[in-house]
């Protein structure tokens, strides 16, 4: 990435444009190694348009989860019951094979004064989901982010997913989806409270 500094070169790049050369090299040479012709006109733009897929697949590491969901409501007149949102679609890359994880969230939790905006819930899961994951992670990641910001009386998260490191590759299974959890205060500790959540996942409408 760094050339030794000349002084009669042209104003150097960026740093984010000299990255950028070295990944389109990088993609070139991975066309290579799979016994393609990087050079061959389908394929000569291709490192430039994976650098483009790239920056949205992984758009979540320049966002700050946290400061996302700062903006929140106190006037709400009380409001103290769950709050859930369900069924939030995203797109995530597994951190050991770059593979996708295709995969829905319900997100709720139980107000402690403060709300946050609807589309902040989906924006965390987004945010989270747009870095190299694992499932569990993801899971605990949105829930963790919402119980500190918001201080509410509980957080809980379900996720269910499809590996297409698994249906692509090694096991090759198809059909699988995988689901993971994460309860935290009253979701926890109060089965009912638990079990009206987990009846709002399951509910047919909107299974995954
Ligand atoms: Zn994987």
């Amino acid at each position: 990435m760094s050339a030794p500094a000349d002084p009669n070169a042209a104003p150097s790049p960026s740093p984010a444009a000299a990255d950028d050369a070295e990944a389109k090299r990088a993609f070139r040479e991975i066309l290579r190694w799979i016994g393609e012709d990087p050079e061959r006109d389908g394929l000569k733009d291709t490192p430039a348009r994976m650098i483009r897929a790239y920056r949205e697949y992984f758009a979540g590491y320049e966002t700050d989860p946290e400061e996302a969901l700062r903006t929140t409501f106190t006037e709400v007149d009380g409001y103290d019951e769950m709050i859930v949102l369900r069924g939030v679609t995203f797109e995530s890359h597994c951190e050991h094979h770059l593979a996708p994880i295709i995969g829905r969230a319900w997100v709720g939790y139980l107000p402690d004064r403060r709300v946050v905006g609807i589309s902040k819930l989906a924006r965390i899961v987004d945010i989270y989901a747009r870095r190299l994951q694992i499932q569990e992670r993801l899971t605990a990641q949105i829930a963790n982010a919402i119980e500190s910001v918001l201080k509410p009386r509980g957080v809980a998260v379900v996720v269910k997913a499809t590996h297409h490191c698994m249906m692509s590759r090694g096991v090759r299974r198809h059909g699988a989806d995988l689901v993971t959890s994460r309860m935290l205060g009253a979701f926890r500790d109060q089965p009912i409270t638990r079990s009206e959540f987990l009846a709002l996942v399951d509910s047919k409408s909107e299974s995954a």
